[in-house]
């Protein structure tokens, strides 16, 4: 078997190449390369699929998240909520604005923050909560903004691997809170040819302050009221993601199902039992989360943009897998509440128990629309045979 990597971009551009070279070509022959109509068209074709009144193009997901916090005004020593297992520009961005960013711990079945510790960190000082659409699948929105709405705080959705994943009722992920964030990284479910990202919602004023905000806070050009950065799209980004849109839900479905076969195999390898959740399950080598395996069942729509199970001896079973050429990653072996950079913030590591067993035994398999049914059998056998 040739190796199977985490993620093969080179299998997706390959049956696509036509109508993104034409694309690309396109913008090549208007010399026009920042914002401009290719933005624009991209700005109404994705508010119309994640169903937002209003969505602006930004230069990546991390400083679309940046600019949604600074669109909402946050202010040095105010507090924000996230969940401690993320990506770190998460924290990140919260803290590049002298804001504190508080942790949360998650809720083991699905990696997202759990809502039901978040009430208790809540101070005079928290104005925002960001919950993250881990790995592709919506986080529990209904008791999230039912806690944000009491006690008046805003909410930011990091949609940033979640884009086309829908919460309860078909509601897109990124639609749901004041502000949603999302990546065009090309590791990202829709990514482009560097870095590129965006900026939903549903409010007019901060989409209106979203887009100053992008410009160096310039309205009319060179007048400032306020202060802003540089957070535009280019153009040649923005036609390679006019051109891979319309693919998008096919490769979420093919996703879904190759999540959906890695699931059945293993439990059919007996290495998993069909949706024991990860308390029930500690004797068993491979724990497929409940949510990660009922999510294409589920009234919730998962993307996967990654797909991650829990193992036992992960340590050795990483180099076992790379030497059988199996791509697998750790996503994340470092809790925020665990960063030597948030070591100011003095949290205990007690109160995060959910997040530190993730970080210990997650493991991330191959993942993307074009794996094949023998490239997922192989990797199960792989497993199969490491246990036994
Ligand atoms: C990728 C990612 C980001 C940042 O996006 P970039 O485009 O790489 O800046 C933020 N949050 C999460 C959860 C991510 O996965």
């Amino acid at each position: 078997m040739t190796p199977i990597p985490l993620l093969d971009l080179t299998a997706q551009y390959a049956t696509i190449r036509t109508e993104v070279e034409k694309a690309l070509l396109q913008v090549v022959e208007s010399q026009h390369f920042i914002l401009g109509p290719e933005v624009e068209k991209l700005e109404k074709a994705l508010a119309g699929y994640l169903e937002c009144k209003h969505a602006v193009g930004v230069s990546s997901g991390t400083d679309a998240l940046l600019v949604a916090l600074m669109a909402i005004d946050l202010r040095p020593g105010d507090e924000v909520i996230v969940p401690t297992y993320s990506f770190f520009a998460t924290a990140g961005v919260v803290a590049r604005l002298q804001a504190v960013p508080v942790f949360v711990d998650i809720d083991p079945l699905t990696f997202n923050i759990d809502p039901g510790r978040i009430e208790p960190r809540i101070t005079a000082r928290t104005r925002a909560i960001i919950p993250v659409h881990l790995f592709g699948q919506s986080a529990e929105m209904d008791e999230l903004m039912r806690i944000a709405r009491q006690h008046g705080l805003r909410v930011i959705e990091d949609a940033a691997q979640a884009i086309g994943a829908q919460y309860r009722d078909g509601r897109r992920a990124g639609s749901i809170g004041d502000l949603g964030c999302f990546s065009f990284f090309p590791t990202k479910n829709l990514g482009c040819f560097g870095d590129g990202g965006l900026v939903t919602t549903q409010d007019a004023e901060l989409a209106e302050k979203l887009r100053v905000l992008r410009v160096h806070g310039a309205r009319p050009k060179y007048y400032h009221k306020i202060i802003g950065g540089n957070f535009r799209l280019d153009a040649i980004q923005a036609a390679v993601l006019n051109a891979k849109l319309p693919h998008l839900d096919g490769w979420s479905a093919k996703r879904r199902q190759n999540a959906d076969v890695y699931s059945r195999l293993f439990v059919a390898a007996g290495l998993a039992r069909d949706g024991a959740p990860p308390g029930d399950a500690e004797g068993d080598p491979v724990v497929i989360s409940q949510a990660v395996y009922r999510g294409s069942a589920a009234s919730s729509y998962h993307v996967y943009n990654q797909y991650v199970i829990r193992v036992r001896e992960r340590a050795r079973l990483r180099p076992y897998l790379a030497d059988k050429g199996i791509g697998n990653e750790i996503y994340y072996p470092v809790p925020f509440h665990r960063q030597e950079c948030f070591a100011s913030l003095r949290c205990r590591d007690q109160d995060y128990p959910q997040a530190n067993t993730a970080a210990d035994t997650s493991l991330a398999l191959p993942m993307f629309p074009e794996l094949s049914e023998p490239q997922l059998e192989f990797v199960v056998q792989a497993i199969r045979d490491f246990y036994r």
